[in-house]
């Protein structure tokens, strides 16, 4: 989602007449969007943010900006803690951006700005925002607010204006992207109508909520070749008390029901997920039940994190049942099954013969390309003088160097 809001406001800026700079030395702002859905990710944010304040010490005109979540959940505090940046926005701020630099740079001759663009084969479009859910734990409705869906018109629009600049996949985002609703449009309608724009090859989506899977949107992406076999499909715990004290709204047995319908259609159906150890009163009986979670569901990949309380959420009032270094534990043993599961999944795909899509030149090896399968596997291939970015290829994948696939194009 911020990648998505990076871009746009990178688009925002250059059709008010700002350039992305080559580097933040040469840049006149540097803007920071940042992440609040874990504490780690706004220590992240305000560690990188400090690592400006020396540029800000050469040149008294810079201007640095905090965008995002952060912002919003930070407010004011945010410029005690960092007294050198300039402003501050929120995601219902944005549109004020061009005014508030143009108030904050009046005396600037050039116009550079470092942001971040997306690739020309591939791009995020947003459809949704905000989050009517408020799971125990997460601070996204507090910062993002209640659900606002995009009008479809406004979505196939922006694809079609993409895909004439060369964009062929796109990824549809939203917190709860498969609870889209507008004008009588289901999820499952918008991607029908997504699928039907004219050089469009590959459609993603993230994230969906588990609650959310209908029987429709269950024969669209088993029906429709043009949605990628992947999806992210958060399950945060495998336990059923667990999952009723973060308020998540299905059972483990909900959630295998999907993965069950996704691998009997497709037994290579890439399937990732987020996975919460040691939520407050976590017992050792409810964390096996995740452990066993994994082990059925054979997930492709996880995101895999121990609990941090985030204030402001019901569950940071909750008391805390294990000790840092019990989670750290807990999430230590998360991370060694996930290794072994994703080890076996991977060798599962070895002599298969998969359409890519090349997105970039090997950087660790000139002679060789890196591309993703359908089911969301990055494959490295020997390169060919008419490879190019966004160009799909179709390789037989031959070997596997840790957990990323080696194949070969032939012609
Ligand atoms: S569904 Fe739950 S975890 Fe996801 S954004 Fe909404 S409240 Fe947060």
């Amino acid at each position: 989602m911020n990648e998505y809001d990076s871009a746009r406001l990178a688009a925002l800026l250059e059709f008010h007449g700002w350039l992305p700079a080559i580097n933040t030395e040469k840049a006149d702002v540097i803007l920071v969007n940042t992440c609040s859905v874990r504490a780690k990710a706004e220590e992240s944010a305000i560690a990188r943010i400090k690592d400006l304040k020396p540029l800000k010490n050469h040149s008294k005109a810079l201007k640095i900006g905090v965008l995002g979540c952060m912002a919003k959940n930070r407010g004011e505090s945010l410029f005690k803690d960092l007294p050198f940046i300039d402003f501050a926005l929120a995601p219902n701020e944005y549109e004020k951006l061009p005014q508030t630099l143009n108030s904050q740079l009046s005396t600037l001759n050039s116009k550079n700005i470092f942001a971040k663009l997306s690739n020309n084969y591939s791009t995020f479009i947003a459809i949704q925002s905000g989050c009517n859910m408020k799971c125990s734990y997460c601070i996204v409705p507090y910062v993002r607010g209640m659900e606002r869906y995009r009008e479809p018109d406004s979505v196939i629009r922006e694809i079609e204006a993409a895909v004439a600049k060369g964009v062929s996949e796109v990824t549809l985002l939203g917190q709860t992207v498969n609870g889209y609703r507008c004008k009588g449009l289901s999820f499952a309608g918008l991607l029908k109508l997504v699928a039907d724009v004219k050089g469009i090859e590959r459609i993603r989506f993230m994230s969906p909520h588990p609650k959310l899977y209908t029987g429709e949107l269950l024969e669209i992406l088993l029906g429709e070749p043009k949605i990628a076999p992947h999806v992210h499909l958060p399950a945060q715990s495998g336990s059923n008390s667990i999952l009723k004290k973060m308020k998540r709204q299905y059972t483990r047995e909900n959630y295998l029901s999907i993965v069950e319908v996704l691998r009997s259609s497709n037994p290579l159906y890439g399937i990732t997920t987020d996975v919460i150890c040691g939520y407050p009163g976590e017992t050792e009986d409810e964390f096996e039940e995740t452990l066993m979670l994994l082990r059925e569901a054979q997930f492709d990949s996880a995101f895999m994190f121990a609990y941090s309380s985030r204030e402001g959420t019901s569950s940071a009032l909750e008391k805390e049942s294990l000790t840092e270094a019990q989670k750290k534990a807990r999430l230590q043993k998360t991370i060694d099954l996930q290794h072994k599961i994703t080890l076996e999944r991977t060798k599962l795909m070895l002599g298969r013969c998969e359409k890519i899509l090349l997105e970039k030149p090997s950087r660790r090896n000139s002679v060789e390309w890196v591309g993703k399968t359908g089911n969301f596997r990055k494959v490295i291939v020997p390169s060919q003088p008419n490879f190019r970015e966004g160009m799909y290829v179709d390789c037989v994948i031959e070997g596997i160097k840790g957990h990323t696939l080696r194949g070969k194009v032939n012609g």
